[in-house]
This record gives structure tokens, C-alpha cells and sequence, in this order.
């Protein structure tokens, strides 16, 4: 059976771990041993205890990490255990100009890289319906489309390597330009006398809706319950990203600019563990006003 490599147990990377576990032989490793260890006694898996130790003898290494920065350096912990014609599938939300970067590097250790962000969020990772966007050689997507059909439900192949993280973050970004919008907007109706369950009504029979409206809203912010899957941290690294990606194609970008921003001061405001619906929370403290 395909041996496969695993590396980041987080809030996604652990569910997709776990579909693999039950079609693969499972490597897993988690620079915090402890996630390592849990995962192992509740799926069919072995944890390695380096990076370097993970990758040996597996075909396919897949990682879902925080950044590309904590990619590569994971590329680098691991390098001495990789085999040529192994191929590196990493997960994580990266971007581009890294992402380029360490496909360089596996390429003259003859290891094929393939960026490869997820949409769908915990839910999607556990019900192994994600979405995922692919930077890279097809020929290599081919190669492992196995294991893509195991996490994943859409499957898109978007241009060369950078391709899929610049996909992922403009997808992002357009989340955080709704989220934030509809945040103003509903508190400012709040304001004038309308309750937010009134306008998200409304608003999520007409033209304004997003998944911001109809799903994040009324389910984490309206009803206060908050569920920690996806941190804002994250979030503002990935509008981050689009904003980067803009101002390196000359494209006037006012409004991914701005959004940037604003989730760098949600981000420092809220701290690292706080989700990213969370940053509704700083336009309710400055507007007064609770949307509920
Ligand atoms: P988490 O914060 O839950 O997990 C991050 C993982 O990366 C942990 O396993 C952590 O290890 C590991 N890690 C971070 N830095 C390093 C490093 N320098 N060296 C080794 N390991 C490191 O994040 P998520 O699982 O939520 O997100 C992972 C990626 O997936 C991100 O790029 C995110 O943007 C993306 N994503 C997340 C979604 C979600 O809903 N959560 C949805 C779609 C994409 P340790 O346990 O030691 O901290």
C-alpha cells in the first residue's frame, strides 16, 4: 500500500490526516509530539518522531502547516529523509512567492512540489469534501490524485506553482471584505432601530447576501456561540497574501489594501486564538452596539 507522510495535525490537517489513515499507510508528524500522539490511538497510524524520520520511504509527503515560512523550514528539517520521485503535496493556505521558493529547492532533490490550499473549512476537512485549488505540474496532480479524492471533492487545477495560494487568498480576502461589510452594515442597522435577525432576513433573500450573511452571522456572531475552528490569525495572513499579490500585478487594489488592514488590527486586537468571525467583535466595541 502507498506509504504517505503527513506533517501538521491542526484544526484542518488532522481531519484530512484522518481520511488517509483509512486508506493509506500513516506517517504522521506534529512538532508539538502531544497532537501526534492523540491522533495515533484513534486511527490506524504511526507518529515519526522528527520531520526527517516522517518522510522516509514515504511517496507522498503532504503537510498543512500555518505558513509556507514554517513550510520550508519543515522542508528543510526534513530533506535528509526524502527520496528522489517522492512528491510533496503541501496543504496550507501559503503563498506564492515562498511557495515558488521551496519547489525550487525539493526540484534539485528531484521531489516534485505541488501547492495545494483547501476550502471548506473543520467541516469540510472532516466530512473529506474540501475544496482544493492546485499549483503545479497536472502530469504530478495525476500522480496523486488518490490522495487528493480522499480530502477533497473539488478538485482544481489553477496554473503553475503559486497558482493555488493565490487562488485560496483572493477567496479569503473576498471572506474578510463580506465579513467585515456586513458587520458595519448590520450594526449600524441596529442602531437605526432594526434587529440584526430582521435584516439578515432580508438582506439573505436579496441581492447583498454572502456566506458571511447566510452562514458565519447568524451562526457564530448573532448567536454568540463564537466556535474556535479558523483563526483570525490565519485569516489576516491569508488577506495579507491577496493584498501582496495585487501590488506585485500592479493592480490598483484600494479595497484588498484596506482589508488588509483591518484584519491586522482585528488580528492584534484579538490575539492569536481568537476565530476569525471573531472580528465583528471590534466594529461592536466601537459602534456600541451588539449584533444579535
Ligand atoms: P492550526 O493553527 O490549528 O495548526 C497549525 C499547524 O501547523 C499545527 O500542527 C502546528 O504545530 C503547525 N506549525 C505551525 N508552525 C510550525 C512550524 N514552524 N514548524 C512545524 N509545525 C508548525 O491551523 P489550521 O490547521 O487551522 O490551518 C492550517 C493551514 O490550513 C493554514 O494555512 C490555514 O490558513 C489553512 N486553512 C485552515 C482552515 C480552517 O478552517 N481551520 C480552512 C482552510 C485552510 P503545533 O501543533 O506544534 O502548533
Amino acid at each position: 500500500m502507498t506509504r504517505i507522510a503527513f506533517l501538521g495535525l491542526g484544526d484542518i490537517g488532522a481531519p484530512m490526516a484522518g481520511h488517509l489513515a483509512a486508506a493509506f499507510e500513516l506517517t504522521v508528524w506534529n512538532r508539538t509530539p502531544a497532537r501526534a500522539t492523540a491522533f495515533v490511538s484513534a486511527h490506524r497510524a504511526q507518529a515519526a518522531p522528527t520531520a526527517a524520520e516522517a518522510v522516509r520511504g514515504a511517496a507522498v509527503v503532504a503537510s498543512c502547516l500555518s505558513t509556507s515560512s514554517d513550510v520550508e523550514a519543515v522542508v528543510g528539517a526534513a530533506a535528509s529523509g526524502l527520496a528522489a520521485d517522492t512528491i510533496w503535496v503541501d496543504f496550507t493556505s501559503g503563498d506564492p512567492a515562498t511557495s515558488q521558493r521551496i519547489a525550487a529547492r525539493l526540484a534539485e532533490l528531484g521531489v516534485p512540489f505541488l501547492d495545494a490550499p483547501v476550502s471548506g473549512g473543520t467541516a469540510g476537512a472532516q466530512q473529506g469534501t474540501l475544496t482544493i485549488m492546485l499549483g503545479g505540474d497536472p502530469i504530478v496532480i495525476e500522480r496523486v490524485r488518490p490522495v487528493l479524492n480522499a480530502v477533497g471533492k473539488k478538485i482544481v487545477h489553477c496554473g503553475p506553482i503559486g497558482a493555488g495560494d493565490a487562488v485560496k487568498a483572493v477567496n479569503n480576502a473576498l471572506l474578510a471584505v463580506n465579513l467585515w461589510s456586513a458587520g458595519e452594515g448590520l450594526a449600524a442597522l441596529k442602531k437605526a432601530g432594526v434587529s440584526s435577525a430582521v435584516a439578515l432576513d432580508v438582506i439573505n433573500a436579496s441581492s447583498g447576501r454572502s456566506n458571511a450573511t447566510m452562514t458565519l452571522i447568524p451562526e457564530r456572531v448573532a448567536s454568540r456561540a463564537f466556535p474556535r475552528t479558523f483563526r483570525l490569525a490565519l485569516l489576516d495572513k491569508d488577506v495579507g497574501i491577496a493584498a501582496q499579490v495585487a501590488r506585485d500585478q500592479k493592480v490598483p487594489s484600494p479595497l484588498l489594501q484596506l482589508t488588509a488592514e483591518l484584519m491586522r488590527l482585528a488580528h492584534v486586537t484579538l490575539g492569536e486564538v481568537a476565530d476569525h468571525a471573531e472580528a465583528v467583535k471590534v466594529i461592536e466595541t466601537w459602534a456600541g452596539v451588539e449584533i444579535s
